[in-house]
Parts: C-alpha cells; sequence; structure tokens
C-alpha cells in the first residue's frame, strides 16, 4: 500500500503522531506521505492516521 496526502490537508498534526514512520510534517504545514511502499508493520499504523483525518485527506491506492 501507498499513501498520499492530498490538498484537503489542514495540518492538524494527528497523522504524523499515530504514524510517523509513513507520515510527516512539511515546512508548509501540511502533511506528506513516504512515497515508497508502506512497510507491512506500519499498515495499521497507516490506515488509523488515514481513517482519523478529520479532512479525508489521505488517500491510498
Ligand atoms: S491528519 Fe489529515 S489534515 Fe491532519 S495533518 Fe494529516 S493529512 Fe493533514
Amino acid at each position: 500500500m501507498k499513501y498520499k496526502v492530498n490538498e484537503n490537508c489542514i495540518g492538524c498534526g494527528l497523522c504524523p503522531s499515530v504514524c510517523p514512520n509513513v507520515f510527516h510534517m512539511t515546512d508548509e504545514g501540511t502533511a506528506e506521505a513516504i512515497e515508497e511502499e508502506v512497510a507491512a508493520e506500519d499498515e495499521a499504523a497507516a490506515e488509523e492516521a488515514k481513517d482519523g483525518c478529520p479532512v479525508s485527506a489521505i488517500e491510498s491506492e
């Protein structure tokens, strides 16, 4: 699974706190996901971050 943060992100900071191995905040104040395939052990936390995003800004494929 790969994750992407779209332009809806409001920079609430939730996803990096839930899943720091996949998400981080950029200098622009919004979140960004790693470009690589997410490691199996990080998938549960990444899904939790996606489900918890208040503006549904996290997409997966
Ligand atoms: S949880 Fe959603 S709104 Fe909050 S920083 Fe992450 S992508 Fe942005």
